[in-house]
């Protein structure tokens, strides 16, 4: 069994929501997280057309920058109805010129449903790639996916990005409504994350 051969490990993100998701998950197995930000770490260019290939510019900048283990995530929503979009570019539509509105971005990906005709269920998954770096420039990439569909108008207040448009398939709840265990329990992350523990953190 592989492990981590450290009991430090630097989180390779500047997003918050991710953050406090990624260190509640590590929280059972005594790992001090330490994020890329507190290191002052920059945050690398995403240049790749894929998650995995963006997960692991964001790890293996982190590990390289730090000297410790890195992990990171990037993940986004594929839409059926556009085609997987906006898929690894989810972050970019919710840019403005004063940082990310996600409500902005929401309305933004009902009204490209709207002009393509679909009708409900609008279908959609959540994808999460998790990629562990090490200083010595290994890696591995987990991936989880979630399926679903999106609702409007938006419901609860309790996740981050498009949480409160998300209905994961077979739930009453949005993500944005349900309690953050229960999102824990089911998510594309806590899917990803559960490979990366099955290969360096049981036992
Ligand atoms: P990136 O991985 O930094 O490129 O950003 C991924 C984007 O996908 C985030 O900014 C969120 O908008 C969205 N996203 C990823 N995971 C979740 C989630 O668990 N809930 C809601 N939105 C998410």
């Amino acid at each position: 069994m592989a492990n981590l051969a450290s009991d430090k490990l630097v989180l390779a993100s500047h997003n918050a929501g991710k953050l406090r998701e990624i260190a509640k998950l590590l929280e059972p197995f005594g790992i001090e997280v330490i994020s890329a930000g507190d290191l002052g770490l920059a945050e690398p260019k995403e240049t790749e057309t894929t998650f995995a290939g963006n997960a692991r510019i964001k790890a293996h900048a982190a590990a390289t920058g730090s000297g410790l283990p890195a992990l990171s995530d990037d993940s986004g929503l594929e839409v059926d109805a556009l085609d997987g979009a906006p898929g690894v570019y989810t972050a970019d539509w919710a840019e403005t010129p004063h940082g990310r509105d996600f409500s902005m971005a929401m309305a933004k990906v009902q009204n490209a449903i709207v002009a393509t005709g679909a009708h409900a269920p609008f279908t959609a998954r959540f994808v999460c790639t998790l990629c562990l770096a090490f200083p010595d420039g290994q890696d591995e990439v987990f991936r989880g996916e979630v399926e679903g569909e999106l609702v409007w108008p938006p419901r609860g207040d309790k996740g981050f990005g498009f949480d409160p448009v998300f209905l994961p398939a077979g739930e009453k709840q949005t993500f944005g409504e349900m309690d953050p265990d229960r999102k824990h329990g089911m998510s594309h992350r806590a899917q990803a994350f559960r490979l990366l523990v099955s290969r360096f953190l049981d036992g």
